[in-house]
């Protein structure tokens, strides 16, 4: 069988630090893929939240071919129509006054920028919380709450605090005048798509506030229209320091962002921070698009509606106990630990997700999923949870 040809050349010439994947993807439209024997899914994890209009758009293809066909690089010597569009587009997304941007190529060096951003305060204490997902870079490894990835790559950033995700009291004991950036997922989606109190980030917003520390919001997977709202915030009402980007940002092009809002828009000076491929014309054509299709689509609305539909109904089959989320953002609690075993069947009829924890399945499908493939997902599932495929 052709995927385990692949599974077993990737073992030998791959590096093991995913290990070894049993499928082999070759071509997708839309939120439908194939792999490399001819078998096809529905594709609901999307890249994990990255293939934010599925596979091969018209509108990415036409604006990356032409690019492509024209000007591919020109380093950070040289402005490029582009860069200046998308952070213009991303400034207007903030809906603040002043902010700029910062572009870079994944969601490990757009928080990076982040921390050195924060550095220019003077200070260099950061609060994170348990459980988060920042990045694997050393400096996002050190913000990235879960010791089992930690643990192996110590001595890691010092002053750094992890405080149970959800509790303002112990962000409150935490926060002082040395803290130069809280760093806060608006939803942890590698732990498994855990939702904050309502509240939380305002009262987040105060202490930072109080003590002059940026709030930095990782909006690496809630962002991009994924929960109905561009950044995955701005139901709480707050504006943060710093936001940050990537996964869905270039539609499966490789692009992150750090948006740093009002004074923090000033505080790095050239020579400070820079990166090669950084606003490459390229990948931010791509991002371009994705707004713009977002936006001509009114996909937010949409996103919105499909997500409470699924939140809905998938709540209601035998075996789920929780069905956590916002928008196209879910996490499928289920009462057995068995959601490693429940992915693979899934692929096996036909559906692809990520099992966040051994309880969760994670789905972010594309957010031009249409009612027939939610229809089709909610069928499948129940089917697999209730007679195991
Ligand atoms: C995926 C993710 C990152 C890391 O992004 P990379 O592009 O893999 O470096 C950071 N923060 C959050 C919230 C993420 O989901």
């Amino acid at each position: 069988m052709k995927n385990n040809i692949y599974a077993k050349r990737w073992g030998k010439s791959v590096q093991n630090n995913y290990g070894v994947p049993e499928i082999t993807l070759i071509k997708g439209r839309g939120l439908v893929v194939q792999d490399v024997e001819g078998k096809i899914y529905l594709d609901f994890l999307g890249g994990i939240a990255t293939n934010i209009l599925g596979h091969a758009h018209p509108s990415i293809v036409a604006a990356v071919s032409k690019q492509v066909e024209t000007l591919n690089h020109v380093s950070n010597y040289y402005a490029h129509p582009n860069a200046v569009l998308l952070a213009e587009k991303l400034v207007s997304l903030t809906k603040t006054k002043k902010a700029k941007v910062f572009f870079c190529q994944s969601g490990a060096e757009a928080n990076e920028a982040a921390i050195k951003l924060s550095r220019k305060s003077g200070r260099s204490h950061i609060v994170a919380a348990q459980g988060s997902f920042h990045g694997r870079t050393m400096g996002a490894l050190s913000l990235t709450g879960q010791p089992s990835k930690r643990e192996p790559f110590l001595p890691l950033l010092k002053n750094v605090k992890h405080v149970p995700f959800g509790d303002i009291e112990a962000m409150r004991r935490s926060i002082t005048k040395k803290t130069a950036m809280v760093i806060i997922e608006p939803i942890m989606g590698e732990a498994g798509v855990i939702v904050p109190p309502i509240d939380y980030l305002q009262g987040i917003r105060e202490l930072c506030d109080k003590y002059g520390a940026l709030l930095v919001i990782d909006a690496v997977q809630t962002g991009m229209g994924r929960t109905g709202d561009w950044f995955g915030y701005e139901y709480s009402g707050i504006t943060p320091d710093v936001i940050t980007l990537a996964k869905g940002l270039g539609g499966g092009l490789p692009l992150g962002a750090m948006i740093a809002i009002g004074d923090s828009a000033d505080l790095f000076k050239p020579g400070e921070h820079g990166s090669t491929f950084g606003g490459n014309p390229i990948t931010t054509a791509a991002a371009l698009a994705v707004i713009k299709t977002i936006e001509k689509q009114s996909l937010l609305k949409k996103v919105r509606k499909q997500g409470q539909r699924l939140i809905q109904e998938l709540a209601l089959i035998p075996g789920v106990s929780q069905v956590r989320g916002s928008g196209l953002l879910i996490g499928i609690e289920m009462e057995e630990a068995h959601a490693n075993e429940i992915a693979r069947k899934l692929a096996e009829a036909g559906v692809l997700v990520n099992a966040a924890n051994s309880n969760t399945i994670r789905i972010a499908p594309a957010l031009i999923v249409t009612d027939a493939q939610v229809n089709k997902f909610i069928n499948i599932f129940r089917k697999v949870l209730t007679n195991g495929g």
